[in-house]
């Protein structure tokens, strides 16, 4: 998820990597690392945890380590915590340290993205007698590598190709062969990866900005393909080992473009990352059993057992998260049939709760370091009561204190306004009411629903596409003073959700209320050419909601209705229709937030604001 680097030619590698690795820092990370090889020697291998700025330290800039071969990573841990251990590269032999050193191995390698099978893995590789030294998904990967180079004794690429077919997941791999001093061998599957090429140097990275120093010829490395660099020379293989052509293409991105994969603002890159860490995040808790997907939160530590015993659920979250919460109420009451209590943190934890001991608390977080979200999660702990967290930063102080944690895979998220770690965490909330819901027996369409979540990512996807009428729209409406979203159940919290991004990053006020509250108050604000944003994808409440719709209407107000594809036809009653794709209705809050994000994106673009670093706002707020 994070960065990659590598560097083969006649200058020194070190520098040459911390500097590339310099220029991926905007991804986020938690730690870092480099190994440089000088000729037929063993890898060196440094890593700091931390800045970069320690990795320089340790490294006087990259000069102490020399040789002209290497490869480096910054990490955003998803497998263990961030510490030196899991930092990368990981080496295939057996040592008792963190990895670094020169450590005898036959393989040293840095990964971004996720194996998803590496625990069966990991208990192949210790049957053969592999020992491991850190808790990562990449050293597990990097053994295998290691096994089947010496199993078969058929050369580097083939042993990638038997590795890539054992192994489900993402990866961008580079490894270094003890065998092979010079060369650089990588491997590609769902993470970023280019290679840059001089006349006698090979630069590697998981990101433009990190060679535009040095070249703006690259090579794009396709999926499940591999390559094997050397000096000045890049060679392309499929699976078959047969090699592949490919054709240099010239980046014509200037710096800052190229942070932002092509996109103007981080927000927007994000928006569009999200069918990607959606499926991540699904991959990591549904599994394939007996040909049948089933959902296994046995790496949040949660089990049928577990969840059988809690009596009732609490969620406690800030913000989106709150939102998210919101959300989950209503799909965890009708799917697993349990009675559930949202609250914002900032709220629960002043209050004098009177908790069921049998309860589960649920803490939402993106960073796992909200102040509010922190400390509700004490508070029922000290009155021992369960508690699940929702997190995106591995180790972060939430994860590390739930009893039961529920990693989100989103990566790291830079722009302020959270588009895809919330719909990461809503995700699992799904996860988590459907596999309740089995646990206590009352769902009999189990296979249907994982099927529908499984679903979910090309949906995403497919509601991306189109975008330039709410572009356009957008351009209409960015003046607008003040705007309403309304809807009912699941659709209120999409429309929470809608109406925090919109004054996040537009400045336009803007308020959601359920749909049936409306004329306790907020009508009165409805004028000649209010925009109200009516969200209608509940079949039960669609006409309740429609007729609020309609009353607003009837006092001047414009009318936005998003709803679903091939359900109803909304043409007539509404000014701007906006459908996103059918699926069962407990998740369509994942599709519907969609066009929302979409639509405050471009308004805050119509009015030239600071889209990624809105005013007064904070991405993790440790303060209460
Ligand atoms: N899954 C790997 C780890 O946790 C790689 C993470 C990354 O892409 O930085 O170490």
């Amino acid at each position: 998820m994070c960065g990659i680097v590598g560097y083969i030619g006649n200058k020194q590698a070190g520098p040459i990597l911390l500097e590339g690795l310099s220029k991926l820092e905007y991804r986020g990370y938690d730690s870092a690392g480099i190994a440089v090889r000088d000729g037929e020697n063993e890898a060196e291998v440094v890593k700091s945890l931390g800045r970069l700025a320690n990795l320089e330290e340790k490294t006087d800039s990259g000069k102490a380590i020399p040789g002209n071969c290497g490869i480096g990573h910054t990490r955003w841990a998803t497998h263990g915590a961030p510490s030196q251990s899991n930092a990368h590269p990981h080496v295939s032999g057996n040592c008792t340290g963190s990895g670094s050193g020169k450590v005898e191995s036959l393989v040293v390698g840095v990964h971004n993205g996720i194996i998803e099978n590496y625990q069966e893995l990991k208990a192949k590789m210790e049957r053969h007698g592999y020992a491991f030294y850190s808790q990562t998904d990449t050293e597990v990967l990097i053994k295998l590598v290691d096994y089947y180079y010496k199993k078969y004794k058929v050369g580097p690429i083939d042993a990638l190709a038997k590795t890539i077919v054992r192994v489900r997941g993402s990866y961008a791999l580079a490894v270094m062969f003890k065998d092979y001093p010079g060369k650089i061998f990588v491997a590609r599957k769902d993470s970023p990866m280019i290679i840059g090429k001089n006349d006698d140097e090979v630069f590697l990275a998981s990101d433009v900005p990190a060679i535009l120093n040095h070249t703006r010829q690259v090579y794009y490395i396709g999926n499940l393909e591999m390559a094997e660099l050397s000096a000045g020379e890049v060679t392309f293989y499929n699976l078959d080992g047969d090699t592949v052509q490919k054709k240099l293409t010239t980046i014509e991105w200037d710096a800052e473009a190229a942070e932002k994969g092509g996109y103007e603002h981080f927000m927007m890159k994000e928006i569009h990352e999200q069918p990607k860490v959606a499926m991540d995040t699904l991959n990591k808790y549904v599994k394939e059993v007996d040909g049948k997907n089933v959902i296994d939160l046995s790496e949040a530590g949660l089990n049928a057992d577990v969840l059988k015993s809690i009596s009732q659920i609490y969620i406690a979250a800030c913000g989106s998260a709150w939102h998210v919460g919101v959300q989950a109420q209503y799909v965890i009451e009708e799917l697993a049939d349990i009675p559930v209590r949202v609250e914002l943190a900032s709220e629960f934890r002043y209050r004098k709760n009177s908790l069921d001991k049998d309860a589960l608390l649920v803490v939402i977080s993106q960073s796992g370091e909200t102040a509010d979200t922190l400390a509700a999660l004490r508070m029922a702990k000290e009155k021992g009561i369960k508690t699940l967290a929702i997190v995106n930063v591995v180790g972060s102080s939430i994860a590390r204190e739930a009893d039961y944690c529920m990693y989100t895979l989103a990566g790291p998220e830079i722009s302020v306004a959270t588009t895809k770690a919330y719909t990461c965490q809503l995700l699992c909330t799904y996860l988590l009411a459907v596999e309740l819901g089995k646990a206590r027996n009352v769902v009999d369409v189990y296979d249907y629903y994982i099927d529908e979540i499984l679903e979910l990512p090309k949906k995403i996807e497919s509601t991306l596409e189109n975008n330039e009428r709410i572009q356009w729209f957008a351009s209409k409406y960015a003046s607008a003073q003040d705007i309403f979203f309304i809807g009912r159940g699941i659709d209120y919290a999409i429309c929470l959700e809608g109406s925090l991004k919109l004054k996040e990053i537009s400045y336009i006020h803007s308020e959601a209320y359920a749909a049936g509250e409306l004329k306790h108050g907020t009508i009165s604000l409805i004028e000649e050419g209010t925009l109200v944003i009516g969200s209608l994808t509940q079949s039960d409440l669609y006409e309740k909601t429609l007729s609020n719709m309609m009353e607003c209407k009837s006092r001047g107000a414009y009318l936005f209705g998003l709803t679903s594809a091939g359900k109803y036809d909304v043409e007539d009653s509404v000014n701007f229709a906006v459908y996103v794709p059918k699926t069962d209705e407990h998740f369509s809050g994942v599709l519907g937030i969609i066009p929302l994000q979409l639509l405050s994106y471009y308004i805050s673009l119509s009015k030239g604001l600071d889209v990624d670093k809105p005013r007064n706002l904070a991405k993790s707020v440790t303060v209460e």
